[in-house]
Parts: structure tokens; C-alpha cells; sequence
């Protein structure tokens, strides 16, 4: 059950983020109210009943639904432009529940090969073992997806940017093929933000995000949220949910919602100082390569003009001498932490190789461009000066 504040239809995003979905209680306070509540009571026995039999709709049971949760899922429909939304534990819980909750076996599933680690995972061995057919391919090449897209599938999954290779993929065309074979495409918008890209606009059906990531932003808790149409969201995924407990706390649904009003601001300077980051360090001696959508040598960097309004927060370093020099270079950093999190406000760098993305094959490392000198930068709201400052006097140490 869900209770939905009015927005105006003219809110900008940075306006939605502030107020879109909150509700108050008889108090009328400010802020919005943490509702640590389980359960609900009833005044009848027949006002229980028909709680129940959904003839006078509210909520029941935190499981499936809660007021300060809702204001967070409202609150994330109200800027993504989509009829609903349904809040998760985490954003590998959102991943799993948009997926899951519309295959069966013979099934057939076709997704980009270049994904979050626990997303590859879902994909390459848990859905196969329920008899769903998952097919991989390069997400850059429109070619293999045609290919893949030939024979009737039910679901398509991508992510783009990717982590961390940030390899793009055209959404406008992917989800026009996807359609055409029957597939509802399910797009993982963690790199991107609902800021810099909307999925849905380029006919994406279904958006999952890490709330972990920029939502939240500031290191505190894990969520997830599926964004959709009504349809999808109440009939196809709730049931799921509902059944299966994936469960947004409250505590951690407020803590996202304040995350959320200053979404805006934290972005865009994470985006500025990116690019002037990755302009600091283009060419440099001790790298191979500055990979930065933002930048104009950026193999999609046409794309991502298209398809995205900034070139996000995230960046890849490669370090020309392997292994090695990444750990050299990670461990002379004084400012940059070493950590897997990303979209934090403190910048983050990792060596995907022997982290988040240690579970893969060798074969697959390459085939996803994680190599053993590449370094994923998250970049946070330092003073841009600083972080340049640290990164080269790392690469000096290298
Ligand atoms: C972090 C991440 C996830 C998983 O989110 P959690 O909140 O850690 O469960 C999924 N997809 C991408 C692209 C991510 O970066």
C-alpha cells in the first residue's frame, strides 16, 4: 500500500528530490517521519478483513509496505518518471526480485556481459540452475544482440556505464530489439544516477539501482529500489516481494530519503571534479590509459553524449605496469581510500581485479577489459585541487 503526496507536474528533478512522496502525519513535521513500526493494528475485526481481502487498502505489515519506505519509494518515482516503485534491502535484492519475479524455467534471458560481479552471478549461474536460459553478450556490440535477440526472449538486463570498464550501451536500440523479440528490458542505472540518464525515456521497461551508491552517498547504509509501471511494479514484482521479504528498514528508507535532497549537488560536483580529473591525468607517463566518458577520446564518447547529460563520477585509471604498480599506487594514496564502495562522498579507488571482480575467470577479466593495472576511481567532494594533488604524488611513488 502506498500513499502518494502530489507533485507538480512542472518540479524539476533537484525540486523533486527535496519534496516528491512525502506524507505527515497529524503533527505536520518538517522532516520526514521514521515510522519503526512492524506491524499495524485495526479497530475491528472488520476493518482487519478487509485490510486483507484489499477492499480498503493500508498498510498491514512492514514486510510489504511502510509509510516512511513509501515516501522513499514515491520519492524515487517522483524523479525517475516511472508509475511506480518498490523499495529493497540492497541493491543486489532489487537486481534478483526484478528478475526473478518474471522468468521461469525455459525461460530465456540475453544481457550484457559486462556486469556488477553479484549481477553476473544471478545471471550466469543461479538463473541457469532454475532452467533459464541466460545468453551474454558484448553489451557495445549491436551486432550480438541482434544475434541473441532473435529467438523470443522474456527478459533483457544491462547495466551502463559498466563497472567498473565503463563500457555504454545504446539503450534506444537495445530495448527496440528487446521488444521486438518480447523481451521487457531491466536496466541497472547505479553508474548513471537517475540524474544523467533515464532508462525508461529510451524505453526501458524496468530500472533497479544500488541505493548503497550515490542515494545514499555518504557511506551509511545498503538499500535498493525497481522502478516501473504499475502493472509490472503491483502485479508481477509486489507478490514477489511480498512473499519472499527482501525488505527495506526504515531506519535505512529515512536515511536514503535525506540522501536523496542533496542527490543534485553531490552529483554534479562529482561529475565536475571527475572530468577535471581525468583531464589532469590524460596522457600521463606512468598510465595506459584514462577511461572517462566525459572525455572526447572515450571509445563511446557519441553515446554518451546521447544517452547521458554528464560523463557520472566514476573513472577508470590504468596503470601501464600491471599488478604491481595498481598496488604501488593505491598503497601511496593519502587522500583516496582503498575501498569496493562507490558514489561516496569520500573518493574511493579499488583494484576490481582482486576485489568486486576476483570471482571471474581469467577469460572473462579480459574480455571485460579488467586488467591487472586497471583502477576504478570513485570520486567523491573533495576539493578537486586535493584529489589531483594525491593521485599524481601517488603515480610519482609508482
Ligand atoms: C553495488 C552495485 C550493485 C549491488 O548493490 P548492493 O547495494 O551492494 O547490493 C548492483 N549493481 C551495480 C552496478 C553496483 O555498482
Amino acid at each position: 500500500m502506498t500513499v502518494k503526496r502530489d507533485i507538480k507536474a512542472s518540479w524539476k528533478a533537484a525540486t523533486r528530490l527535496v519534496h516528491g512522496g512525502q506524507t505527515r502525519s497529524q503533527f505536520k513535521e518538517t522532516a520526514e517521519t521514521i515510522y519503526m513500526t512492524s506491524g499495524y493494528v485495526y479497530e475491528s475485526a472488520e476493518e482487519a478483513e478487509a485490510a486483507f481481502d484489499n477492499s480498503r487498502p493500508r498498510f498491514v505489515y512492514s514486510r510489504f509496505g511502510n509509510p516512511t519506505v513509501a515516501m522513499f519509494e514515491n520519492r524515487m518515482a517522483a524523479i525517475e518518471g516511472a508509475e511506480a516503485a518498490r523499495a529493497t534491502s540492497s541493491g543486489m535484492a532489487a537486481v534478483f526480485a526484478a528478475l526473478a519475479s518474471q522468468v521461469k524455467a525455459g525461460d530465456r534471458v540475453v544481457a550484457s556481459d559486462a556486469l556488477f560481479g553479484s549481477c553476473q552471478f544471478i545471471l550466469a549461474e543461479i538463473l541457469p540452475k532454475w532452467g533459464v536460459e541466460t545468453v551474454l553478450v558484448d553489451g557495445r556490440d549491436l551486432a550480438q544482440w541482434k544475434q541473441a535477440l532473435a529467438k523470443p526472449t522474456k527478459a533483457v538486463f544491462l547495466e551502463t556505464p559498466s563497472n567498473p570498464g565503463l563500457r555504454l550501451v545504446d539503450l534506444k536500440a537495445v530495448c527496440d530489439l528487446a521488444h521486438a523479440a518480447g523481451a521487457n528490458v531491466v536496466v541497472d542505472n547505479v553508474f548513471a544516477t537517475p540524474l544523467l540518464q533515464q532508462p525508461l525515456q529510451f524505453g526501458a521497461d524496468v530500472v533497479v539501482y544500488s541505493a548503497t551508491k550515490h542515494i545514499d552517498g555518504q557511506g551509511r547504509c545498503l538499500g535498493g529500489v525497481i522502478l516501473g509501471s504499475e502493472k509490472f511494479i503491483n502485479e508481477t514484482l509486489q507478490p514477489f516481494i511480498r512473499h519472499t521479504g527482501p525488505s527495506l528498514s526504515p531506519i535505512n528508507a529515512w536515511t536514503l530519503l535525506k540522501g536523496l535532497e542533496t542527490l543534485d549537488l553531490r552529483v554534479a560536483k562529482q561529475c565536475d571534479s571527475a572530468l577535471k580529473i581525468a583531464q589532469a591525468l590524460q596522457g600521463h607517463n606512468k598510465l595506459a590509459g584514462v577511461l572517462y566518458p566525459g572525455l572526447r577520446d572515450f571509445p563511446q564518447y557519441d553515446l554518451a553524449q546521447k544517452q547521458m547529460s554528464a560523463g557520472g563520477t566514476m573513472l577508470s585509471l590504468t596503470l601501464a605496469g600491471g599488478k604491481a604498480e595498481a598496488f604501488r599506487f593505491l598503497n601511496a594514496l593519502e587522500l583516496v581510500l582503498i575501498s569496493n564502495n562507490l558514489g561516496d562522498s569520500k573518493s574511493l579507488a579499488t583494484h576490481p581485479a582482486t576485489t568486486t571482480h576476483q570471482r571471474l575467470t581469467p577469460e572473462l577479466k579480459e574480455s571485460q577489459g579488467i586488467t591487472q593495472g586497471l583502477i576504478r576511481l570513485s570520486v567523491g567532494l573533495e576539493h578537486v585541487d586535493d584529489l589531483i594533488d594525491d593521485l599524481s604524488n601517488a603515480l610519482k611513488a609508482v
